[in-house]
């Protein structure tokens, strides 16, 4: 079986008093993760980045495993990034799994940030991941060449990182491993201080252990500006050497000497030390941004919330104005008893409203003309009170003018014509059927 055996080296460098890097190694995985961010934070998302990829990875060696263990980092360290202290902390992350498919035991390489990975193969060194910084989205973009590129002040300034956004896409790198490869994983404290040549010229030599070593030393000697990390792997198979198990190991930190510690200043760009994948203000700004999202939110569902209550009460008291206007603004002309009445209201009541009587004539049916009287028992209906009792005083006019009970008023100074013309018009014909109801 085609497995890694593989060792790792770390160190703080000549210029940091932390170091933020951190890696892990076993026989199915490697990875290296170079943290930042704050006091604390680099150390922390590095930290998790290296534990949750690797329980996440163990018992899913499949490419998909790989990639969702990645995902899964990202949003620890995410969530964790609100934590006092932490706040926007990140990492980068470059990971190699052995992935089990149908096709057979492959290798996969996840890359987020600007750690490299690198293959040894056949005395050639080739990077495998694409940096995910400013220069390099330079480069690639075809704006500025290599060598501007390796001077461009967007070199240290990362397009991509783990932990930071709630998403993150990793490139994943994926291929056939040979017996006989060598795998290289290291930190940006590596490869800024050493070219490719010289990296390869110390792969082609010793074990995993003595390559990263030697790495790690060359890089310090070279300035050691940053954390310095490597992790060697070599492809071998299990089956035909199963000479020691390949267990976690544990960090190797070379030990400082100081007396070999270059000075800052002696760097040509010693500020390129200082690696700001989000400046303080960036941070600032980002954050002052994020509470202001979340304060919106807030505001817009309460907000939403206030609305959708009026809008609901609204429906309710809209509804009850209905239901009570239809309940009672109906007036209706009818008999209690022997008595004219107006009543208020629908027969029989409606909902909890209930008819009431709100005008009792003293006179019966009989003093009103005989072609209403059928109506009166079903009830006419008029749309107001007035109305009610305009009907009910001009019928009781008609009635008593035809029976003689009073004449026309000749009020003060109208003409007869006049008078004849309000007798006219008010006086139901006896010809016409009944105002309202009855057959
Ligand atoms: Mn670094």
């Amino acid at each position: 079986m085609t497995t890694l055996d593989a060792a790792g080296v770390t160190d703080p460098g000549q210029v940091r008093a932390q170091n933020q890097d951190t890696f892990f190694v076993s026989g199915e995985l490697v990875l290296i993760a170079d943290g930042m961010g704050g006091y604390a934070g680099g150390e922390v998302a590095a930290a998790i980045a290296a534990e949750v990829v690797e329980a996440s990875f163990a018992g899913n060696e499949t490419p998909t495993g790989l990639e969702s263990a990645v995902l899964d980092a990202n949003r620890r360290i995410f969530e964790r990034g609100v934590e006092p202290g932490l706040e926007g902390m990140g990492t980068t992350l470059v990971a190699a799994g052995m992935v089990r498919s149908d096709g057979g035991t492959r290798l996969l390489v996840a890359n987020v940030g600007d750690s490299r990975g690198y293959l040894f193969r056949d005395g050639g060194l080739r990077q495998l991941t694409e940096d995910h910084s400013v220069a390099a989205e330079l480069v690639r973009l075809g704006r500025i060449d290599e060598g501007e590129g390796a001077e461009h002040p967007g070199r240290h300034v990362l397009t991509k990182v783990l932990g930071v956004d709630r998403d993150v896409e990793p490139d994943l790198i994926e291929f056939e491993p040979l017996e006989g490869d060598r795998l290289l994983l290291c930190s940006d404290g590596l490869s800024n201080e050493l070219d490719d040549e010289h990296i390869a010229s110390l792969l082609r030599v010793g074990s995993p252990s003595d390559a990263a070593r030697a790495l790690v030393a060359a890089a310090n000697a070279h300035g050691g500006l940053d954390n310095i990390t490597a992790v060697v792997a070599d492809i071998v198979d299990g089956s035909a050497s199963p000479a020691e198990p390949s267990t976690m190991a544990v960090p190797v930190v070379l030990p400082r000497d100081r007396t070999l510690s270059t000075p800052a200043v002696a760097r040509s760009a010693p500020a390129l030390a200082v690696r700001p994948v989000l400046s303080r203000w960036e941070r600032f700004l980002r954050r002052r941004e994020d509470l202001r999202r979340r304060r919106a939110y807030n505001k817009w569902v309460s907000f939403r919330g206030v609305v959708f209550l009026l809008a609901f009460a609204a429906v309710l008291v809209g509804g009850f104005a209905v239901l009570r206007w239809y309940g009672t603004q109906n007036y209706l002309v009818t008999l209690r008893g022997d008595r004219v009445v107006v009543i208020q209201g629908r027969i029989g009541g409606f909902l909890w409203w209930h008819p009431r009587i709100v005008l009792r004539e003293r006179y019966g049916p009989g003093q009103l003309p005989t072609q209403v009287r059928p109506g009166l028992f079903q009830g006419i209906d008029e749309a107001s009170f007035a109305d009610a009792k305009h009907f009910i005083d001009t019928m009781h006019r008609q009635w008593a003018i035809a029976h003689g009970l009073i004449t026309v008023p000749s009020t003060t100074t109208t003409t007869p014509a006049v008078s004849a013309n309000f007798t006219t018009t008010i006086y139901v014909p006896t010809t016409t059927a009944p105002r309202t109801g009855g057959t």
